[in-house]
C-alpha cells in the first residue's frame, strides 16, 4: 500500500481524498494556489506545498508544478479528483514517467474516452447502446444535412473535446442547421481548442441515467447500481440520485450488466462512470467519465463502499475481492449541489463566510470545505458543498432532505440552497416524474 498520496486538487474533493487516506492509515500532502492557502485540505494534510498563484491555469492545471511537488514531497501517488487534469492522459503518462502511481485508469483509457467520437466507437464494440448520430466527426454544413435526413430531426450538435455541457447546440430542421453546426464549432473551438463536432439524434425527454462501475488489473469488474441526474441546467447536474424513480429492477440489472461487461471488454481499470439517457425504456450510451464524479457519495450511501478507497486500493495493485454477488443496494439517496451563486440568476457569488452551520443527524452527510471565516475564491468553479441524505425509502429520505435543507446556513456568500428548498417540495419532484428539461422550466417559474 502507499505510505504518501499527494491529492491535486482543492475544495471538498481534496478533502474528500483526504478522508480516505487518512482511514486507511496513509500520510497526504496537499497543494494549493496562493488563493487557497486557508482551505480546510491545507490545513488538515499532512504536508502542503503551494504550487502557484490563483489562475487554475498556473496552478491547479500546471503539471510541472505538481509533479515537482509529489518529488520534493517524496510521495508515492497521485489522486487527481474530478476536473482540472483528472481526465488528461498526458498527465497520467507524465506521473508515471516520473515514478509515481496515477490513480485513475490507464492513460489509453483516458485518451480513448476523451474523445467522445473514440469513446462512442469503443462503446459499440463494447456492447453498449448508442445513440442514433453521425458515423465520427461532422466536417461540413452539406454532410450535416446529409446525417439528420438519415435518421431525422432534431438533431444535436456535440464537440469530440467535450465537457461540462458546452459545445452543443441543436438544430430543429434544416433551415437552422447551418447556424446550429457554425455556432457549436466556435464554441468548441473557444472552450476546449478544438472545433471538432459530431451529430446525435437529440432526444426530446430523456433521463440521464449512469452507471457506476470498478475494475480492477485483474479483469475483476461490478457496476455499483446507477444515479439519476436528470435534474440539470444548462446540462449541467445539480441533484443527483441513486436509484433512479424511472428504473425497475429488471431494467436496472440489464444496464448494470452491460456496463459491467463492457468494463471487463475494455480491460478498464479502476473507478468509471458510464454516461446513458434512458427514453421509453431504452439505454442510449453517450458519454464514460474515466474519473471520480462529484456525484459518486450517492452510490457510496446506498452501497456501503468507499469509492475513494476502491480507487486507491486498485491502483496500488490490489484486487476487487468481491464480485456482483456481493453488492447489495440499501435505501435511497440523494445529494444537492451547493454552489456559491445567487439562487435566482445564477450569477457567481464569491467571498467570505461569515457563518456556516451544518446539518446533521441520522442518515445526513455533508462533503464541504468551507468553515465559518474561509474565503471562497473567485477564480474556480462555484461548487462550495454538497448536502447528501440516505434513508431506508425514497420518501424517508426525501422527507430528511427537507429538514436537512431547512438547518443548513451558510451566510456571507449567496447559495443555492434556496433553489433546493424549493426543488424538493416541487410535486414533480416528489413524484419523481422529471426529465432533463424538467429543472430549465421550474427554475423560470
Ligand atoms: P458533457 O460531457 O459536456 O457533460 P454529455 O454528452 O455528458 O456532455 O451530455 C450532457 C447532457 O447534455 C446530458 O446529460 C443531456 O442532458 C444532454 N444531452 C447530451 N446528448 C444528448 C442527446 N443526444 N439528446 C438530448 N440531450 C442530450
Amino acid at each position: 500500500m502507499f505510505d504518501k498520496i499527494l491529492i491535486a486538487n482543492r475544495g471538498e474533493i481534496a478533502l474528500r481524498i483526504h478522508r480516505a487516506c487518512r482511514e486507511m492509515g496513509i500520510k497526504t500532502v496537499a497543494v494549493h494556489s496562493t488563493a487557497d492557502s486557508e482551505a480546510m485540505h491545507v490545513r488538515l494534510a499532512d504536508e502542503s506545498v503551494c504550487i502557484g498563484p490563483p489562475s487554475a491555469r498556473d496552478s491547479y492545471l500546471s503539471k510541472a508544478a505538481i509533479i515537482s511537488a509529489a518529488t520534493i514531497t517524496n510521495a508515492d501517488a497521485i489522486h487527481p479528483g474530478y476536473g482540472f487534469l483528472s481526465e488528461n492522459a498526458d498527465f497520467a503518462e507524465m506521473v508515471q514517467d516520473h515514478g509515481f502511481t496515477f490513480i485513475g485508469p490507464s492513460p489509453r483509457h483516458i485518451r480513448l474516452m476523451g474523445d467522445k467520437i473514440t469513446a462512442k466507437q469503443a462503446a459499440l464494440e463494447a456492447g453498449l447502446p448508442c445513440v442514433p448520430g453521425s458515423a465520427g466527426a461532422v466536417t461540413s454544413e452539406e454532410e450535416g444535412l446529409k446525417v439528420a435526413a438519415a435518421f431525422g430531426y432534431p438533431v444535436l450538435f456535440k464537440a469530440t473535446a467535450g465537457g461540462g455541457g458546452r459545445g452543443m447546440k441543436v438544430a430543429t430542421g434544416p433551415h437552422d442547421l447551418g447556424e446550429a453546426f457554425r455556432t457549436a464549432r466556435t464554441e468548441a473551438q473557444a472552450a476546449f481548442g478544438n472545433s471538432e463536432v459530431y451529430m446525435e439524434k437529440y432526444l426530446q425527454n430523456p433521463r440521464h441515467i449512469e452507471v457506476q462501475v470498478l475494475g480492477d488489473n485483474y479483469g475483476g469488474a461490478v457496476y455499483l447500481g446507477e444515479r439519476d441526474c436528470s435534474l440539470q441546467r444548462k446540462h449541467q447536474k445539480v441533484l443527483e440520485e441513486a436509484r433512479s424513480p424511472a428504473l425497475n429492477d429488471e431494467a436496472r440489472a440489464r444496464i448494470g450488466e452491460i456496463a459491467r461487461r463492457a468494463v471487463e471488454r475494455l480491460g478498464y481499470s479502476n473507478a468509471g462512470t458510464m454516461e446513458f439517457l434512458y427514453e421509453e425504456g431504452e439505454f442510449y450510451f453517450i458519454e464514460m467519465n474515466t474519473r471520480l464524479q462529484v456525484e459518486h457519495p450517492v452510490t457510496e450511501m446506498i452501497t456501503g463502499i468507499d469509492v475513494v478507497r476502491e480507487q486507491i486500493r486498485i491502483a496500488a495493485g490490489a484486487p476487487l475481492g468481491y464480485d456482483q454477488s456481493a453488492i447489495r443496494f440499501h435505501g435511497h439517496a440523494i445529494e444537492c449541489r451547493v454552489n456559491a451563486e445567487d439562487p435566482v440568476t445564477f450569477a457567481p457569488s464569491p467571498g467570505r463566510v461569515t457563518y456556516f452551520h451544518q446539518p446533521g443527524g441520522m442518515g445526513v452527510r455533508v462533503d464541504s470545505g468551507l468553515y465559518q471565516g474561509v474565503m471562497v475564491p473567485p477564480h474556480y468553479d462555484s461548487m462550495v458543498a454538497k448536502l447528501i441524505v440516505h434513508g431506508a425509502t425514497r420518501n424517508e429520505c426525501l422527507m430528511r432532505l427537507r429538514r436537512a435543507l431547512d438547518e443548513f446556513v451558510i451566510e456571507g456568500i449567496q447559495t443555492t440552497l434556496p433553489l433546493h428548498r424549493r426543488i424538493v417540495r416541487a410535486p414533480e419532484f416528489v413524484d419523481g416524474a422529471y426529465d432533463i428539461r424538467w429543472l430549465e422550466n421550474f427554475v423560470d417559474q
